[in-house]
């Protein structure tokens, strides 16, 4: 998604619409990794403004993944979303020694030149940013059997009560001392 930055003024724009995963090379790479599949395009809601000397962005943006749940391996779809604001200030008028107070902690400010503004990267890393890192199912995900590899979530296993001892076979016999 782009905008011409001749188009930007004072009052809010508002830019909606969807785009294709094959758009974003950095998504269509996450996918060839085996990080998820994107299972719907992007849709992505902006609004720009210009302000004083930048232009502030504000976005959501979302999109329909599978992922494979890291404890017990079963596929989960999940909907990522993930909300942010931009200020994006022209390069040729920052300077290096003039830094730039933003004032609020978790702003990203991203320099742009010439006559319009690429949503693409900051749109894919947004999506990236709210892939889980260890996906789960379910937070309450019991995970497979380090032994037999049963399903816990569907079944108990008989090696499920002695898995559980040994893990905690190293504290008996500990006391503490008062
Ligand atoms: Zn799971
Ligand atoms: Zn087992």
């Amino acid at each position: 998604m782009k905008i011409r930055v001749a188009d930007i003024k004072d009052k809010e724009k508002l830019l909606s619409g969807e785009e294709a995963i094959s758009h974003y090379p950095t998504l269509m790479q996450a996918q060839s990794d085996g990080q998820c599949e994107f299972l719907s395009p992007v849709s992505i809601s902006l609004s720009v403004v210009r302000e004083y000397d930048h232009i502030r962005v504000h976005g959501s943006v979302g999109t329909e993944v599978r992922l494979f749940c890291s404890r017990c391996l079963a596929e989960f779809v999940d909907t990522i979303t993930s909300e942010f604001s931009i200020f994006y200030i022209r390069s040729d008028e920052t300077q290096p020694e003039d830094e730039v107070e933003l004032g609020e902690e978790d702003l990203v400010s991203v320099t742009f030149s010439g006559d319009e503004i690429d949503f693409t990267d900051e749109i894919a890393e947004q999506i990236l940013l709210g892939l889980p890192y260890k996906p789960l199912c379910t937070d309450e995900c019991k995970g497979l059997c380090f032994t037999c590899g049963t399903d816990l979530n569907a079944s108990e296993c008989s090696c499920s009560q002695n898995s559980t001892s040994m893990v905690f076979s190293p504290l008996k016999g500990f006391k503490v001392k008062q």
